[in-house]
């Protein structure tokens, strides 16, 4: 039986190109900075957002979570929404690796606004943690695949400004979001103090997330990195691959959006499906209806080949990436058509 697989975007394999592209890299020891082609990756995102520097890193929850280290101290708190990657999938490292509380914000689909942070901002007391850190997402995995326009962040950023707030960008699929406003990532550079971007999500690499920011940062980023075992050696075999990713994989991401919007359109015509969430970039979210839990609707959909992921006991999520194609999207349909 043909598997369709749309747990995530993760799932994506190298190409062939892009293994031939990994097996020419020139490598050295990146823990002594001498791995060349990591070093020219890392000055290409950071250039490419208009910031100093930037660390290559073996995961987005590495660059999340050392980008929290690095823009807090211990007692201090950060401010995100309840729907949050950096609150709800990073095994609580804010408190364990960082030392700081969380201020939990309720969003529109995992977006906040300005006026929001504004009235969560703690004033200064003995017994309250000091507000420090804001991190945005965008898009917002658990809101849908929702993205704030540079529009929407820059209040946020105002609102930052005046109360000595630093704000963090974790981007993991901030490329599904660029493919779809046309903005410049060097203006979504300009808005934050730190940006996190995955390389191995719908662009394809392996392995490997980015930590952007200024110089100061990303060298105390650096031993952060380290005495977390992420410092790699020849590391320049998987930079290499990202290197090719931004090369060549960003624009056909606006195909992943496309499916995914006509997955969710789809969708929502299902007389067993409740609701959908908008779908605005490559993930679709829906709950069902009639009683379904979605634990028995993801084993018959596996039954039929098509894997993916229940979000809480009445919802579930399906991500396109580069290996779902049209042909894939009219099977997921068929499938989903006779399921009930
Ligand atoms: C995937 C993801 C991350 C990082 O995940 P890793 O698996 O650790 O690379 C961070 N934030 C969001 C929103 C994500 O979807």
């Amino acid at each position: 039986m043909k598997q369709i697989n749309l747990i995530s975007d993760t799932i994506t394999k190298p190409t062939k190109d892009m293994l031939d592209y990994m097996y020419a890299a020139e490598v050295g020891d990146d823990v002594f900075a001498e791995d060349p082609t990591v070093n020219r990756l890392q000055e290409k995102v950071a250039q490419m957002f208009g910031k100093e520097a930037a660390l290559y890193c073996p995961s987005g929850t590495m660059t999340n979570q050392i980008a929290i280290k690095v823009n807090t101290q211990p007692l201090d708190e950060m401010i995100c929404d309840h729907y949050s990657h950096v609150y709800q999938y990073e095994t609580g490292g804010y408190a364990f690796n960082s030392g700081v509380a969380v201020n939990l914000i309720r969003g529109e689909y995992g977006k906040i606004t300005a006026h929001q942070v504004e009235a969560a901002i703690k004033p200064v007391y003995d017994w309250l943690p000091i507000t420090k850190l804001v991190v945005l997402e965008n898009s917002c995995n658990k809101g849908g695949g929702s993205y704030y326009t540079i529009d929407e962040i820059k209040p946020i950023k105002q609102v930052c400004d005046t109360n000595n707030l630093t704000l963090h960008l974790d981007g993991a699929r901030l490329f599904n979001v660029l493919v779809e406003t046309g903005e410049n990532p060097k203006d979504i550079g300009a808005q934050f103090e730190t940006i996190s971007i995955c390389i191995s999500k719908g662009l394809g690499a392996p392995v490997g997330s980015l930590l952007i920011g200024p110089q100061d940062k990303i060298r105390e980023a650096r031993r952060f990195r380290k005495v977390m075992g992420g410092g790699m050696r020849q590391a320049g075999y998987l930079a290499a691959a990202c290197e090719y990713a931004l090369e060549n994989n960003i624009t056909r991401l606006k195909q992943d959006n496309d499916r995914a919007k006509i997955l969710g359109a789809e969708v929502k015509e299902l007389p067993y499906i409740q609701s959908v969430f908008p779908v605005h970039t490559n993930i679709v979210i829906f709950e069902l209806g009639n009683g379904l839990q979605s634990g028995e609707v993801v084993e018959k959909l596996k039954s039929k080949g098509i894997n993916c992921a229940a979000f809480g006991a009445t919802m579930i999520r399906f991500v396109t990436h580069m290996h779902i194609g049209d042909q894939e999207v009219n099977e997921v349909i068929q499938i989903m058509k006779s399921l009930y």
